[in-house]
């Protein structure tokens, strides 16, 4: 066996899960987690600053079962942060950070530690979520999960956005968004529903400038004279 001069033994692989919101992305990364430290193996976790949901320092799956780990704003900061013994290292909330986490993802491989990066796969509109392709295609193993479709309970791939709004980022849970299966997968009902609710917002403000030129009981226009 070849060893790296640290002691780690040098067997390092990328592992990605990944998956659709609700599918258990981050508890399959804390069970992967948990069983490294049982083997009492040294391990780090790490996830993007932008997830706030739950808990600051903490990955944390919908169900609340949380993990210590370290915030980072960028992927490379993970390279300053990981210590010289640590074995494992676990990343959750992958799509989040920039390309060049495929490039540490790839260096801390290469130096003999697994990595173990968890993420969605796709986004609310079903387009591949930032860099979560790269590590695709660079993983040695990858883990897809499930959710179960809300509609017809068929296994679910996709994200559906529940609430009208734009953007790529908009961090939420059960409030914001649902599990599906593709074919009832509706990636343009967000925008349709924040079209809508601005036309409804817009017809409102048209009523209450018609409501400005009404007349009083004398025919006067309603602001005009009173
Ligand atoms: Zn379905």
């Amino acid at each position: 066996m070849a060893w790296l001069n640290n002691g780690i033994l040098r067997n390092g692989q990328i592992e990605v899960i990944c998956g659709c919101m609700f599918s258990g992305k981050t508890e399959a990364l804390i069970t992967q987690i948990r069983r490294a430290q049982i083997a009492r193996l040294r391990f780090q976790v790490f996830k993007p600053v932008v997830d706030t949901r739950y808990a600051l320092d903490a990955v944390a799956s919908h169900d609340r079962t949380e993990f210590p780990a370290t915030n980072v704003k960028t992927a490379q900061e993970i390279l300053h942060l990981v210590e010289p013994f640590t074995e494992v290292i676990g990343i959750d909330e992958c799509q989040f950070f920039t390309n060049d986490i495929a490039d540490v993802a790839t260096a801390l491989a290469t130096s003999g530690r697994r990595v173990i990066l968890a993420g969605l796969d796709t986004d609310w509109q079903g387009q591949p979520f930032g860099p979560m392709p790269q590590l695709l295609a660079l993983a040695d193993v990858i883990h897809k999960q499930y959710a179960i479709c809300v509609v017809c309970g068929a296994p679910a791939t996709r994200t559906q956005r529940i609430v009208g709004a734009n953007g790529q980022f908009l961090l939420g849970s059960t409030e914001s968004y649902e599990a599906r299966c593709r074919k009832h997968f509706d990636p343009t009902f967000s925008e349709r529903l924040k079209h809508s609710a601005s036309r409804l917002a817009a017809s409102n403000e048209a009523m209450a400038q018609d409501n400005s030129l009404a007349t009083d009981a004398f025919g006067r226009p309603i602001g005009e004279f009173s």
